[in-house]
């Protein structure tokens, strides 16, 4: 099927029919984020790279289907920056558990999600238990919660074409995240905005600073790592490495 086809949203009723009948039993859930990523960055960013990375892990995994990414997610930490929305870890949890319930109901067989948005890795991992029982017997719930792995697959994508500037992966509206918008979203870059923001390495006491007194606690420009030296050849870097590490991940289970 071409990518079109692959997004339920576009998909007709018939179409979806068949395509289960088929054997299209696995569906890619992403879990996103409207909420600030810099200076240079627009609040879609999470929701964006969520759609791209959802097509790219079904694609990947074969035999699947994208749902509707879940655009607004978990970023209480980010809500001290003008325009951020945030979900409450329980609303989170019931847009989830009611995705899985349908998608359950409609017989497919597996339900993937995979967070494109650091805030919702947590509430995922935590609520999984809750999607296990709502998609019943039959169906199994995967989720992908390795924030710390998902980072590291940006700073390898980021070594293996420009070495020197790894140490600007920090994870958020960084080189790796801008690279990407670069090819997602190119008309929403402001890149001669690109600047450095806080360089730390995204260890568990610096996630504990940002989850505990917020982002902006930590860098007041709202990146952590450096966006400057983005290309839109890292962007297309980092999208395959990242995809291919996230299906491998939902693969294994
Ligand atoms: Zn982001």
């Amino acid at each position: 099927m071409s990518d079109t086809q692959l997004l339920l949203e576009d998909m007709t009723w018939p179409e979806v029919e068949r395509a289960l009948a088929s054997g299209f039993r696995t569906i890619v859930v992403a879990a996103g984020a409207v909420e600030q990523h810099g200076p240079h960055l627009p609040l879609l960013v999470d929701a964006a790279r969520g759609d791209r990375l959802a097509l790219e892990v079904a694609r990947r995994l074969g035999d699947a289907l994208v749902a509707p990414t879940i655009r607004v997610g978990c970023s209480e930490h980010h809500m001290g920056f003008p325009g951020t929305l945030s979900l409450r870890p329980e609303t989170f949890a019931a847009i989830c558990v009611d995705y899985t319930e349908s998608l359950s109901r409609h017989g497919f067989r597996t339900i993937c999600f995979i967070p494109s948005h650091g805030g919702n890795f947590a509430p995922l991992a935590d609520m999984l238990g809750e999607l296990r029982a709502a998609a019943g017997t039959g169906c199994e719930v995967r989720a992908y919660t390795d924030l710390r792995g998902f980072v590291a697959l940006w700073e390898g994508a980021v070594r293996e074409l420009a070495p020197g500037l790894a140490h600007r992966v920090g994870g958020h509206a960084d080189i790796a995240e801008s690279s990407e918008m670069l090819c997602i979203r190119p008309d929403l870059v402001r890149e001669e905005l690109a600047e450095p923001g806080a360089l730390v390495s995204f260890d568990d006491s610096v996630a504990k600073r940002i989850f505990d007194d917020g982002f902006r606690a930590v860098t007041p420009n709202g990146i952590l790592g450096d966006a400057r030296g983005m290309s839109r050849e890292i962007g297309a870097l980092c999208i395959a490495r990242v995809a291919e590490g996230v299906a491998a991940a939902l693969r294994d289970g």
